[in-house]
């Protein structure tokens, strides 16, 4: 089982989230507010982050970009989720932030679930069709 911390500031963002994530078999911890994240991972083992962009005081951007630049916590893999869809949006927020991995804004459970298995077990029956 991984342990999952979503970034998240919407509170329906979040049960849906959380929801997921049990489904995926793993477990989750929220955060809503930003400038907690870096002290709940050094303190904290986290397997993988779910980082929203538009925080209430802070930018998923900064704190990606914060974590990727921490000597201890630079290999924990970051996945944007946002609503900034455009090509070009996301050519920048992945450059800018030097996150592992990008998804928009509402997205298919399948969609999420993939992108997780790169870098998490994920039961892949939650990804593909079976035959
Ligand atoms: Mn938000």
């Amino acid at each position: 089982m991984s342990k999952i911390l979503i970034v998240e500031d919407n509170k329906v963002n979040q049960k849906v989230m959380e929801r997921l994530i049990k489904i995926s078999g793993n477990e989750c911890c929220i955060i809503e507010d930003g400038g907690e994240v870096i002290n709940y991972l050094e303190n904290n083992h986290v397997d993988l982050v779910l980082m929203d962009v538009q925080l209430v005081e802070y930018s998923g951007i900064d704190i990606t970009k914060k974590i990727k630049n921490h000597f201890k916590l630079n290999l924990i893999p970051v996945i944007i989720v946002t609503a900034s869809a455009s090509k070009g949006d996301r050519d920048r927020i992945v450059t800018e932030s030097g996150c592992d991995e990008y998804i928009a804004k509402p997205f298919f459970p399948t969609e999420l679930f993939e992108k997780m298995s790169k870098f998490i077990p994920i039961d892949k029956k939650l990804f593909t069709k079976t035959v």
